[in-house]
């Protein structure tokens, strides 16, 4: 057997899409398929605006520039997230503040988070983790920023697909959200990524940055500063057709969520982090494991593949951030992501559960 972690899932429509557009002699570049797969996101997710930016670090950092943070702010960021999160504060030179997570969520701490707010503090990172909203009220959450005049941002990579229990798709509660469409994401264009906001201003400026500033497209009149996150008409093709397969992929993965579940319920040494497949559609399967290591070494030798869940961030050398957290050291310890694709078997599930169970009665 050969289960790997994670593999892309392209098919004959994005190859078939991508010839007809050559042939029809497209500048490549963006521009209508792009407004295509635009138009697309925001109905989907049911925003206003829908900005397709060159991936999903880009979207967080032309994020930030909007909003003009930078030198001298703060911007508060769960512990636990992908570092693309945290590398955008730092980017225009913020200083991003981290938050320890919630356990059952894996989302920001929100009474801690509300403890780190000061007069320096810009904005709020919601990072939906594995598409899940927080175990808190995302309007208590949209209010007290009001009250606090910070903003509250979305990060939203994992989440398309997902929405706040109250129906609404996560990534548009804040004044902006964030997507990715990397490889390991729930669709794919190789790489991506777009900001989704409501607002018509913060729209016209993300448009302007992510053009060198121009005043409007094909003219060289700047009155502002931007540079270039633009991405090309070749990716929105491909972009168009994985959301037509988006319903079905989200299928899948709760079905395969639920399969690995019922295989592993009521196991003492290894749990699968509890997704609502009501609302939210899981990214990765992610599971708290004793052993953690020594399981990875046995899985690798039946063949199957698993990755490491993020280490929490203070503890990177890049960061180096000392303090207390200890849900997300708990998750860098035990955290494992299990075989995720969407097009995995139900025989290869069996597989990696059975293996799961013996390593277990081995020990
Ligand atoms: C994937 C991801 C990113 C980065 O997106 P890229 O498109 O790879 O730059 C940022 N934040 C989170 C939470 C992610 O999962």
């Amino acid at each position: 057997m050969n289960i790997p972690q994670m593999i892309p899932w392209f098919g004959e429509e994005e190859s078939r899409a991508l010839t007809e557009y050559m042939e029809s002699g497209g500048f490549l570049t963006e521009f209508k398929k792009t407004e295509e797969l635009e138009k697309t996101i925001a109905t989907f997710v049911g925003s206003k605006h829908c900005v397709m930016v060159c991936n999903g670090t880009i979207s967080l950092i032309a994020m930030l520039q909007a909003l003009n943070i930078g030198p001298d702010d703060e911007v508060i960021v769960p512990n636990f997230t992908m570092i693309a999160t945290l590398n955008a504060v730092k980017n225009v030179g913020a200083t991003p503040i981290l938050i320890d997570v919630d356990p059952d969520t894996l989302c920001i701490n929100l009474d801690l988070a509300i403890k780190a707010i000061n007069f320096n503090t810009k904005a709020i990172f919601l990072v939906s983790a594995n598409g899940r909203y927080p175990s808190f009220d995302i309007d208590e959450l949209v209010q007290i920023c009001q009250e606090k005049g910070i903003y509250l941002l979305e990060d939203s990579a994992q989440a398309l697909g997902s929405y706040y229990q109250s129906g609404e798709h996560i990534g548009t509660k804040g004044i902006m959200g964030s997507f990715s469409f990397s490889v390991p994401k729930i669709i794919s264009m190789g790489q991506g990524g777009c900001v989704v906001t409501n607002d018509d201003d913060l729209n016209s400026r993300l448009r302007r940055l992510k053009d060198f500033g121009r005043a409007r497209g094909g003219i060289d009149i700047h009155d502002s500063i931007g540079f270039n996150y633009k991405i090309t008409d070749l990716q929105a093709c491909v972009g168009i057709e994985q959301m037509k397969k988006l319903q079905d992929r989200i299928s899948l993965k709760k079905n395969l969520y639920s399969q690995y579940e019922n295989g592993l319920s009521g196991h003492s040494k290894i749990r699968i982090i509890k997704n609502d497949i009501n609302a939210t559609a899981p990214w990765f399967i992610e599971s708290i494991a004793e052993n953690r290591d020594e399981l990875q070494n046995f899985l690798k030798e039946a063949g199957i593949g698993t990755r490491v869940m993020y280490p929490p961030i203070n503890s990177q050398l890049a960061y180096k951030i000392e303090g207390s957290f200890p849900v997300s050291e708990m998750i860098g310890n035990n955290g494992l992501w299990l075989p995720s694709y969407a097009q995995i078997t139900v025989e290869e599930i069996n597989y990696v559960v059975s293996k799961i169970i013996e390593y277990y009665e081995s020990v």
